[in-house]
């Protein structure tokens, strides 16, 4: 017996079929004598639905008001799953964010959790009551409607279960737990029985959407152990947790890509102090988000900076570095390239491993792709390659590396 915090994301709550089925997993551990809060998640394709619903009628809609429409969607399902639960007897009660008390700050539609209140969430859990609460949303100080950014609800869940003090936290999706890759890109990507938050972060923020990556960058803070694991059935999953001594002898823990990346060179830069300021600061002001960033200095005695970032702010980077470019001089130009892939491989390993990098480019090599850019953090290596190979740069590197199989 103990205090459990689940959460449910949309594929998981994405039918009455599985609502309902949601309730009978809750109901047994409420049955077993556990005291249970489950976040969950808007119905698989709503909150896609109500984005392009917004599109109809805005060609640029006011993410205050899209706070507004984005937040009904989990409103939606912890209605119906909570009318689930009490249809097969088991007191229960739904929480909107504000009523779970998550205040949150900063830019709508990716807002950050400061505090939470769960005197709420206690007062029914200690009579005996389910609480569920709607994932994705809270409130800030002005008692606006926030989100927090897609897969939020993953946030709200660690969020809660660090509020309430919770004995077991689980992460409920449409996969067994963190794959060493994608298993829809990778057939025979391996269930990992743990992970440190290290190492799924980095993950997690090169395209490894099983978690959200604020949700574990909050987890690690704050020390909240978790489990993702199935909601389809009652397989072990992949304990989520501090980094401990015998992680280090697994060099690659995962390999993970991400689509539609553009690049974006400004070459015949002055080669004098202040340049990258003045060109990154531009892109700042605009709120892109840049990603790998490379700068180097051409024969010419020219600089030339590269960087890329989601193929969507192109258009905007390209608005937003114009009136920049006139400042650096005639020989300032701009060449920009979509339709690029970037393939990470990421392992605290590393740290402790030299020739991580010549053995992924080795095997990238052989099988005929051709590597873009470059970049490393302690933990993991980062390339582009051409879009259209990225699935293949995938299999490639995750075959060179032996992630198939178990570490002896
Ligand atoms: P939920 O709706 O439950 O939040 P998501 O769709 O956000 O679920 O995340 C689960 C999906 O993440 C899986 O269906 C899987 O395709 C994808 N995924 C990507 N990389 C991995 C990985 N390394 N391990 C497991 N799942 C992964
Ligand atoms: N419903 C939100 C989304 O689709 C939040 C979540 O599912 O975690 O991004
Ligand atoms: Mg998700």
């Amino acid at each position: 017996m103990g205090l459990i915090v689940q959460k449910y994301g949309g594929t998981s709550v994405g039918s009455f079929d599985r609502i309902r089925s949601v309730a009978q997993r809750v109901k047994a551990l409420h049955d077993a004598g556990n005291q249970i809060a489950v976040v969950v998640s808007a119905m698989g394709g709503v909150t896609d639905k109500l984005i392009a619903m917004a599109r109809e009628v805005s060609s640029d809609p006011p993410e205050r008001e899209m706070d507004v429409l984005l937040s009904t969607g989990e409103q939606q399902s912890i209605a119906l799953v909570t009318m689930a639960l009490l249809e097969l007897g088991v007191p229960t009660v739904s929480l909107t964010g504000r009523q779970a008390g998550l205040r949150t700050s900063g830019s709508h539609t990716r807002a950050r959790i400061d505090t939470i209140d769960a005197s709420l969430t206690r007062k029914y859990l200690d009579a005996g009551q389910v609480v569920i609460v709607a994932g994705f949303q809270g409130v800030n100080e002005e008692g606006l409607i926030q989100t927090l950014g897609r897969g939020g609800s993953d946030l709200s869940a660690i969020a809660v279960a660090a509020s309430v003090d919770a004995d077991v936290c689980q992460i409920l999706t449409d996969v067994d737990g963190v794959y060493t890759a994608d298993p829809r890109v990778v057939p025979d990507a391996r269930k990992l029985p743990e992970i440190s938050y290290d190492e799924l972060l980095e993950l997690a923020s090169v395209g490894t959407k099983v978690m959200q990556s604020r949700s574990v960058e909050f987890a690690k803070k704050f020390g909240v152990k978790f489990e993702v694991r199935s909601s389809l059935n009652n397989n072990p999953g992949t304990i989520v947790t501090e980094e401990h001594g015998s992680m280090e002898s697994v060099v690659i823990r995962g390999v993970s890509i991400e689509r539609s990346q553009a690049r974006v060179t400004i070459i015949g830069i002055p080669d004098e102090p202040g340049m990258s300021a003045r060109i990154l600061s531009a892109l700042a002001e605009a709120e892109i988000n840049i990603d790998m960033i490379i700068s180097n200095i051409a024969h010419d005695g020219f600089a030339r900076h590269s960087f890329t970032m989601h193929t969507n702010d192109l258009g905007r980077a390209q608005a937003a570095l114009k009136p920049v470019l006139n400042t650096l001089g005639s020989a300032a130009q701009l060449e920009s390239e979509a339709g690029i892939g970037k393939l990470s491989v990421v392992g605290i390993g590393m740290r402790s491993h030299s020739g991580v990098a010549a053995q992924m480019f080795t095997a990238l090599g052989a099988a005929g792709i051709n590597i873009g850019m470059i970049s490393t953090s302690e933990i993991k290596i980062s390339v582009t390659v051409d879009e259209t190979r990225i699935e293949d740069a995938a299999r490639v590197v995750h075959a060179a590396f032996d992630l198939d199989k178990a570490p002896s």
